[in-house]
């Protein structure tokens, strides 16, 4: 039996978790959960799940969860500090990072130190300072399992071969929700089209992310740093079906893929149960429903993101911290009515191109550029 925390508990990959968790209660016992706001999830799944830790940024809402959980044996934990408290608990085994933003990378960190099995769900900790969790993961020991599709695919197509011996990635994406919509039409387009994506049901920021390619951005940035592979070796590849989630091409030229439903669930299960195998009770493959696979080149013209996420990756430095930011702000102003659809990659390119760019931040300096692009973006708005 081994001992599980999820710090984000509350969104869509932490919901998930919980649903594996549950599949499994001879396998995994869950012993902290996190949210950052919302206590009335967090005090049903603590109600449910009886954990020994539960985590809640906002001070306030800590003190409601707090009475209302006073019968429970359970202690409640305050602020940022209550994240890293849980992600470096000796009780326990197994750490989900499941939190939005840039608000992963403290926790993440501290699960790093304390030597911990990491289910990494969160990509933005990645993309503002891989190199410098990687270094850590390295140094420590620890066992970094990413719970991104793409990247849960490489690993498994990896395996545990020699990392020299991989010639090149191929990361697929779907397309998202403007695949099949001409870029004429970009500049009317309704925030409730760019949220109907074909394939995946996610969170709305991730969902714009899919539909501008910002996301599969970020995933080859990800990559990069996940597996040490520079960034002119790993090609994308849209590919509507989804059912190959990435592949990857060793130096004889054979590729390895990994194929599965579009369903979050299995690249977690395969997280927590790593190394073994268990028996899925969810959803499998059905091949008599799939008659054809089919692949093509992004249209870079069409998905300025892409473009721009690819020049942050080849620069490096303080660069794919501000492309994150920038994106965060400039996505959350769409959401909310604020600029229209073409304006995201506008943003973001006039912030990267006038931040003040350091080659080798520390992890203060990249702070200070994701706080300097994010003022940026919102005085640019
Ligand atoms: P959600 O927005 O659904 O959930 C985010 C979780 O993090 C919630 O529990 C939220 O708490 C908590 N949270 C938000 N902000 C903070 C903060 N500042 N400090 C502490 N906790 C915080 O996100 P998703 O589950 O969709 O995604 C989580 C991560 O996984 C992201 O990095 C995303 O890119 C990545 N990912 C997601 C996929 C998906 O299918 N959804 C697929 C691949 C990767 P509260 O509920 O209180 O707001
Ligand atoms: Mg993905």
């Amino acid at each position: 039996m081994k001992n599980v925390a999820i710090l984000g508990s509350t969104g869509s990959i932490g919901i998930n978790t919980l649903k594996v968790i549950e599949a499994f209660p001879k396998h995994f016992k869950v012993i902290g959960l996190s949210s950052f706001s919302n206590t009335s999830l967090l005090e049903k799944q603590a109600r449910k799940f009886n954990p020994s830790y539960v985590a809640v940024v906002s001070d306030k809402k800590s003190k409601e969860l707090d009475r209302a959980l006073s019968k429970k044996n359970l202690k409640v934990l305050s602020g940022a500090e209550g994240l890293n408290i849980i992600a470096s608990h000796s009780k326990v085994d197994i750490l989900v990072v499941a939190i939005s933003g840039a608000a992963a990378v403290y926790p993440l960190l501290a699960g790093i130190e304390a030597k911990k099995h990491i289910c990494l769900a969160n990509k933005e900790s990645i993309v503002m300072a891989g190199s410098i969790i990687m270094k850590k993961v390295k140094r420590q020991g620890a066992l970094l399992i990413p719970v991104d599709s793409e990247h849960s695919a490489i690993f498994q197509c990896i395996n545990s071969s020699n990392i020299s011996e991989v010639s090149q990635l191929f990361l697929t994406g779907s397309g998202g929700s403007l695949h099949r919509i001409s870029k004429a039409h970009f500049s009317k387009l309704k925030v409730d089209q760019v949220l109907r994506h074909p394939k995946w049901k996610m969170g709305k920021k991730i969902t714009v992310d899919s539909a501008t390619l910002m996301n599969k951005g970020l995933e080859i940035i990800e990559a990069h740093h996940l597996f040490d592979i520079p960034i002119d070796r790993i090609k994308l590849l849209i590919h509507p079906e989804a059912v190959i989630h990435s592949m990857c091409e060793f130096v004889d030229g054979s590729v390895i893929a990994q194929l599965g439903i579009t369903d979050m669930k299995l690249p977690i299960q395969f997280a927590l149960t790593y190394p073994d195998r268990r028996k899925t009770p969810f959803q499998r493959l059905d091949f008599s429903k799939i008659n054809n696979f089919s692949f093509t080149q992004p249209d870079i013209m069409k998905y300025p993101c892409l473009s721009l996420a690819m020049a942050a990756a080849k620069i490096g430095g303080t660069s794919t911290a501000v492309l994150n930011a920038a994106d965060e702000v400039a996505v959350c102003a769409f959401l909310n009515g604020k600029i229209g659809f073409l304006k995201i990659p506008a943003i973001i390119e006039k912030v990267l191109v006038s931040h003040r760019f350091i080659e080798s931040p520390t992890l203060d300096q990249i702070f200070e550029s994701d706080k300097w692009a994010r003022e940026e973006s919102t005085r640019l708005i």
